[in-house]
């Protein structure tokens, strides 16, 4: 027999609070090597000592297959002298200066844990905190790295004997479970009135009893409060929206297995293994006509958001309440979600007859995710639960460490370091005070998990937006403004691992060019650190300015005077709008508050109300989305835009308006006329690229931007893009609307740190050998 070796390894990646060390404590045991594994600030580090043959096997097999949650990164190597230890331990943290261990995102409860928690003769039957080394809160509760449990909001529970054998026994799935705990000395539940008086009995039942009886119960989650009610109560959810303050936006529905959703929903094969996914998303899904769903749940609205229960609570919830129930986010509208007790208590206590709390702290709120499969693919809505804080990796390293702001509306935050990018959970959107603090106290607790102290702040071009102000208040940094659509454009570029250069095609509602004017049909010839606007939509006013966001109407207005027909003949919408139309167009002719913008959000806001689907919004691109939602997709035609040759190309987007206007005066079905604008805008988008390609010799595509969730616009643009022979990059990661600006940001930034520190440009094609997996094509 060979002598003995010893290694020391280091690990590194989404290594803590997945069950690392147990698992590599079963390996070790298993090929009879001795020495210890524990967790640093940097990730986990083993000794390992045996024969060499052993310690080979260990890393071969810690590489090839690890747990199901770890994504290892790195593993570091090296030898070291022999001890001559007798077997092997899992060793209390080491606490380290470095800080990149990597945090795991919370998950939902696993099939293990659900046979206990429906199990009479287990200790855990029917335990709402039921979690094991594979799933349960992880992000949520963590307060700082490394992740033990007294670094999380679990420290207050002291285990009990059965649950301290189970920690210590190597041969248990809860062996070194941080998140360990039984009904005997772990979290409880707790019901109480809105003006928190107990409510007696067992808490699921009695909220069960109450949401049956068609009350509003905010229930506490994993990141935050969810407000709840029967989702086939017509009372119940109208009440909610009511006291919510949201008039229009689609709630969620949670529904108890996958055959509840079948019961609500058209399901793919690709939506139902998203919904069964352990992140967890809520699935946007084509809701079915027979759908037992108050019509408040989704008005107006051909999709549903479903989700599957997450938490053990969620799953006794369910099956006690018997029927679907809605499930939104704990805020009045617009406000960021409820997540502290107290805090919960006082902001819900207006729309919340009950709440099911636990004494289990939150210690950083997650919103949940929003997905929807378009063409075979699961994009990101809303990237959140589940997702956050795993790492997006850079296709080039930040030499220094940066803070990205993000823009607006769908706030998020980015930091980035090395080859990390790290992108903070949906915060919501920054106009109101309280987002605002939340994206403060987002930024300063990563910071710290983190470790990462940015030297580089990146933000908006924005002046006005709250996350370009804070970006300028912090000091001691270097400042770069990164033009919105440039970090759309370089989102995509970087979740696919691309560098450029590429045609970037990026449609949404309104971002600030850099000649002050209101961008969001723009073509631009992009790479990571640069663009030149090549191509746009033609300009158009938008009369009474942030006014004509709100109020589609008013586009109409603008759009239709600006093909001619400033005082319509026979179109309802100027009918419905006759007191104000002539008013706010002389304004536009004044030149008061009627700022010029390319955006293709404000021509879609304009096509809605001419067609009578949408005058006034209550939410962003609700007029759009609407709009999408009509289109007959049996519709093969598609209007012509004229395309301005000039130096910028300039797309017409009048001409679709016009012939939308004509198709709806020869009484064309209002469906149709909707397919045929947004092939006519898919038309426009794939022609334009091309008369680029002449110009440029770029043959790669990104499309991104807001308006690119738009379904039937990403798949009719693409398949005119591949048919014209280019390669067309689209987001799925990361969301294509403004929760992505963070990360795009943070890569403009990191790649013109890179050249101003004299390193060569990043090179073009894919890079560090990363795989289009996501590519349309
Ligand atoms: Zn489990
Ligand atoms: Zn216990
Ligand atoms: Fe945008």
């Amino acid at each position: 027999m060979s002598a003995p070796v010893r290694r020391r390894v280091h690990v590194e990646g989404v290594v803590q609070g997945v069950g690392f060390r147990p698992f590599a404590y079963g390996l070790a045991t298993e090929l009879g090597l001795a020495g210890f594994v524990a967790n640093d600030g940097g990730g986990v580090v083993l000794e390992i000592e045996g024969s060499e043959g052993g310690v080979a096997e260990l890393l071969d097999r810690l590489g090839r297959m690890p747990p199901c949650h770890a994504s290892i990164e790195r593993i570091v190597p090296e030898w070291m002298a022999v001890r001559g230890e007798d077997g092997f331990a899992i060793a209390p943290s080491r606490d380290t200066t470095e800080r990149g261990a990597l945090v795991s995102p919370d998950r939902a409860t696993c099939d293990d844990c659900l046979r206990e928690l429906a199990d009479p003769h287990d200790r855990r039957f029917g335990y709402a905190f039921i979690t094991c080394n594979a799933c349960g809160p992880r992000y949520t509760i963590v307060e700082d790295v490394p992740y033990d449990r007294a670094a999380t909001t679990m420290a207050r529970f002291t285990p009990c004997a059965d649950c301290a054998r189970e920690y210590d026994d190597p041969r248990d799935r809860r062996f070194h479970a941080q998140s360990i705990a039984c009904p005997a000395c772990g979290p409880r539940l707790a019901l109480a009135t809105a003006d928190g008086t107990p409510i007696a009995g067992d808490p699921v039942a009695e909220a069960a009893r109450l949401l049956r009886g068609g009350a509003i119960v905010a229930v506490k989650g994993l990141g935050g409060h969810h407000l709840t009610a029967l989702a086939s109560d017509a009372t119940a959810v109208a009440a909610l929206r009511t006291r919510k303050h949201r008039e229009a936006k689609p709630f969620a529905v949670m529904v108890a297995d996958v055959d509840g959703a079948h019961a609500l929903a058209h399901l793919s094969d690709a939506d139902e293994a998203l919904l069964r996914d352990p992140r967890r998303p809520i699935v946007l899904c084509d809701v079915r006509d027979d759908a037992a769903l108050a019509p408040a749940v989704a008005p107006g609205s051909r999709l549903v958001g479903l989700l599957l229960p997450y938490t053990p609570l969620h799953h006794l919830l369910l099956a006690a309440v018997g029927a679907p129930i809605v499930c939104t986010s704990g805020n009045a509208s617009d406000e960021p979600i409820a997540f502290d007790d107290d805090d919960a208590r006082s902001r819900l206590a207006s729309i919340a007859d009950a709440f099911l709390g636990n004494d289990r702290p939150i210690h950083a709120p997650a919103d949940d995710s929003v997905a929807r499969v378009v063409a075979g693919v699961p994009r990101l809505v809303r990237r959140a639960r589940g997702w956050a804080p795993d790492p997006v990796r850079l296709p080039w390293d930040a030499e220094r460490p940066i803070l990205a702001c993000g823009a607006g509306l769908k706030s998020t935050f980015c930091l980035a370091s090395g080859s990390h990018a790290f992108v903070s959970p949906h915060i919501g959107d920054l106009d109101h005070p309280d987002a605002v603090q939340a994206f403060r106290d987002g930024v300063a607790r990563w910071e710290r998990l983190f470790g990462i102290e940015p030297a580089v702040v990146a933000h908006d071009l924005h002046p006005d937006y709250a996350s370009t102000r804070y970006a300028r208040a912090r000091e001691g940094v270097e400042r770069i403004g990164v033009q919105h659509h440039h970090a759309h454009v370089v989102a995509c570029l970087v979740e696919h691992g691309e560098c450029g250069p590429v045609i970037g095609v990026a449609f949404d509602g309104l971002g600030y060019g850099p000649d002050g004017s209101l961008w969001g049909g723009e073509f631009l010839v992009a790479d990571a650190a640069d663009f030149r606007r090549v191509a746009h939509l033609e300009q158009v006013a938008m009369p009474g300015g942030s006014t004509a966001v709100r109020q589609p109407w008013r586009m109409a207005a603008a759009h239709l005077a600006a093909i001619g027909e400033p005082t319509p003949r026979n179109l309802a919408v100027a009918e419905r709008h006759a007191t104000w139309w002539g008013p706010v167009l002389a304004g536009v002719k004044a030149g008061v508050n009627a700022p010029l913008t390319s955006s293709a959000g404000r021509l879609f806001d304009a096509a809605s109300a001419i067609l009578g689907i949408r005058d006034v919004a209550v939410y962003e691109g609700q007029a759009a989305a609407e709009l999408e939602q009509r289109v007959d997709r049996a519709e093969r035609g598609a209007y012509h835009a004229g395309i301005r040759d000039d130096a910028t190309l300039r797309v017409r987007g009048g001409d679709l308006i016009a012939a939308l206007v004509a198709d709806l005066r020869a009484g064309e079905p209002v469906g149709r006329i909707a397919a045929r604008f947004h092939n006519g805008v898919a038309d426009a988008i794939a022609r334009t690229c091309a008369a680029v390609r002449e110009r440029e010799g770029l043959a790669v595509v990104v499309l991104a931007g807001g308006v690119f969730q738009n379904a039937h616009l990403l798949v009719e643009t693409t398949a005119r893009l591949v048919a014209r022979g280019f390669r067309v990059l689209a987001p799925a990661r990361l969301p294509a609307n403004d929760g992505a600006i963070s990360i795009g940001q943070a890569a403009v930034a990191a790649a013109r740190q890179d050249i101003r520190d004299g390193a060569s440009r990043p090179a073009t094609g894919a890079a560090n050998g990363q795989e289009v997996t996501t590519c349309v094509r």
